[in-house]
């Protein structure tokens, strides 16, 4: 389903692709909505999604965002639609290795840490806003691969993470200051049973803390799907018990975003799944390791094995494979355009 949601500057719609920007941690990010300016038959993109962890890092470069007014201002580019994933769950191991260094033994993980300012939760909040986000994910605790497969076993751990998460989640709608952001619910689960659970957590917490129903949310963004994305039937089972639970008790209206599974074969999955956006990462670390997305077949190869590029984007033709595999930048670019493609095909199939 198609949905349009108004942000702090423009209106999402959907489907779309967030491609992930390392702004806060290096590395050599395109400024993706400057595209179409260069080449005019790019599609233009204007959704990017940073981790907000990255950026408060780096005390500078949040007080330069901040003080021009946020990442649309400082990317001079205002329609831009900016998706702040938290990233706190990097944020928790440093605190809790620093802890851990201090007192000379490991403690617990600290997932039951109090809500106070200055407390993990709070930095990315406050972050997320100093950098005026239009949605925005607040600190989540990912069910990892061994959770996944064995949950059983490891029940106790998971229902620890859900219920930090759920804590967390009522805690950012509660004590959220703009209006203008919008937060989006994290949902995790390994299976039915666990996704329940959570739910129950999620209802308890937000009548609790916020005096809110699961369904009085904009939207929700699926995590700890990474761990069992390499098994497409796996990924399809547990993404449609979830989706297909949040519109049947909560509404059609609502967002829903898949967190960091996007691929030019994972596309069709998300989307018949009923997914609303998702972010994509993968294309930038396969142009780094010099990996092409071939267009139509879908498959990652060297560029090293092609006599001639297989596609007619406004990168490729003006490449060789020999060229193309001196830029990383474009290739960065042609992968994205064929996930934008592929989006674009699976859509106007769906019609
Ligand atoms: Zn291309």
């Amino acid at each position: 389903m198609r949905l349009r949601l108004r942000t702090r500057y423009s209106v999402l719609e959907t489907p779309a692709i967030f491609p992930v920007h390392n702004i806060g941690a290096g590395g050599n990010t395109p400024p993706y909505w400057e595209i179409h300016l260069k080449y005019p038959d790019y599609p233009r993109i204007e959704t990017v999604m940073v981790n907000t962890y990255f950026i408060l890092k780096r005390p500078n470069l949040l007080q330069e965002i901040a003080r021009v007014g946020g990442l649309h201002r400082y990317w001079r580019y205002e329609k831009l639609i900016v998706l702040a994933d938290s990233g706190g769950y990097l944020l928790i191991q440093d605190t809790h290795r620093k802890l851990a260094s201090k007192r000379r033994q490991v403690p617990d993980p600290p997932i039951d840490l109090k809500l106070e300012d200055e407390t993990p939760q709070e930095l990315i909040l406050r972050t997320q806003e100093a950098i005026r986000a239009d949605l925005a994910i607040p600190l989540d605790y990912p069910l990892s691969r061994e959770l996944h497969d064995n949950p059983i076993t490891h029940l106790a751990e998971i229902e620890k993470r859900l219920r930090a998460t759920a804590r967390n989640t009522a805690q950012a709608y509660h004590r959220k200051r703009d209006k203008y952001m919008v937060i989006l619910a994290p949902v995790h689960a390994v299976n039915r049973e666990t996704l329940e659970l959570y739910l129950k957590y999620l209802r308890q917490e937000l009548r609790q803390v916020a005096g809110m129903d699961v369904g009085d949310v904009p939207g929700y963004t699926i995590g700890s799907l990474v761990p069992i994305v390499h098994s497409r039937e796996r990924l399809r089972k547990l993404l449609t018990t979830i989706t297909k639970t949040l519109r049947s008790n909560y509404g059609e209206d609502k967002l829903i975003h898949v967190l960091g599974t996007t691929g030019p074969t994972t596309i069709p999955v998300l989307l018949r799944a009923g997914v609303n956006t998702m972010d994509a990462k993968t294309f930038i670390i396969c142009a780094a390791k010099r990996l092409y997305y071939t267009p139509q077949t879908y498959r990652r190869v060297k560029l090293t094995q092609l006599e001639k590029l297989p596609c007619k984007c406004p990168i490729c033709r003006r490449h060789t494979p020999e060229t193309l595999r001196q830029n990383t930048r474009d290739l960065t670019l042609h992968n994205l355009y064929v996930l934008i493609k592929r989006l674009q095909e699976e859509t106007a199939k769906a019609k």
